[in-house]
């Protein structure tokens, strides 16, 4: 079996890491009402995803 011959140090792990983390999420606003939503998401807020409703949410609210 292979074994690495140097154990990796602390140092080491987190250079190795630096890269590993995920992009923050930039959130879009909806053309609609103006809310701020997930880009490729339906607006939770008026249930409108690309210039057409979806979804109707006018019942409650
Ligand atoms: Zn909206």
């Amino acid at each position: 079996m292979a074994v690495p011959k140097r154990k990796t140090t602390p140092s080491r792990r987190g250079m190795r890491r630096a890269h590993d983390r995920l992009k923050l999420v930039r959130p879009g606003e909806c053309s609609n009402c103006g809310e701020t939503k997930l880009p490729h998401h339906m607006c939770g807020k008026c249930g409108f995803y690309k210039d057409r409703q979806v979804l109707d949410i006018s019942s409650d609210a």
